[in-house]
């Protein structure tokens, strides 16, 4: 019989739900306090993407999306969506994520291997998020081994695809301070600024990838227990 004292996973699922959501304070505080500081530049951070991108030769759309930290790289409209709180912005976070989307769109277009597996490896991902977890549920319940093995399987793509998101993300990263800092859309100050709020999110990848291994290890140790 399952129960909480015996699963060994318990604890460490804990620690790293509190890591997570503590990663997620911190993005939005670290924003908070970096979307209060104006960046000498003076730019709109749409007029930063799009000059970023023009540099790399990169012409894609940008548009205006409603809600909070909503901002991203559409890879299948090939878009650049920035939230409303920074598509017009002059602050320093503004900066930092307009450019780390922008970095995304490069990786695009330069067809950066990683993102370029990320997206199509995508739909697997989604699928195997979606069932494997029922499939394994199911398949503990009606104990048949072959429904417990195909959930872990789909939900291994899951755990692939969380993976594959961390090189993805911290290029795009590493792109936008570089761009930031080579066309001086930042000084060295202001970019200290914009990379506290890039890492934060960073950070809230990490979390979740983390999450997403542990809960694949807890599935194989809940298979093999119950084997024995
Ligand atoms: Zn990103």
């Amino acid at each position: 019989m399952y129960y909480f004292g015996n699963d060994p996973f318990f604890l460490l699922i804990i620690v790293t739900l509190g890591l997570s959501l503590l990663a997620q304070w911190k993005v939005q505080s670290t924003y908070a306090r970096y979307a209060k500081v104006a960046a000498a530049r003076g730019l709109a951070a749409e007029e930063v993407a799009r000059q970023i991108l023009s540099h790399y030769g990169v012409s894609i759309p940008i548009q205006q999306v409603a809600g909070n930290l909503t901002d991203h790289y559409d890879p299948r409209r090939k878009t650049l969506n920035l939230s409303s709180g920074v598509y017009g912005s002059r602050s320093i976070a503004a900066y930092g994520i307009a450019a780390h989307e922008a970095g995304h769109a490069i990786q695009h277009a330069k067809a950066y291997s990683p993102l370029m597996f990320r997206n199509w490896f995508y739909p697997v991902a989604a699928l195997g998020s979606n069932l494997g977890p029922w499939l394994f549920i199911i398949g503990i319940f009606a104990g048949v081994a072959q429904l417990i093995d195909l959930g872990i399987i789909f939900f291994a793509a899951a755990v692939i695809f969380s993976i594959v998101t961390l090189p993805v993300e911290f290029d795009a990263s590493r792109r936008a301070i570089s761009a930031l800092r080579s066309d001086a859309y930042l000084s060295t100050t202001e970019l200290r600024g914009a990379k506290n709020v890039l890492d934060a999110a960073a950070l809230t990848y990490v979390a979740a990838t983390l999450m997403a291994v542990l809960q694949f290890v807890r599935l194989l140790f809940l298979r093999n227990s119950r084997r024995n």
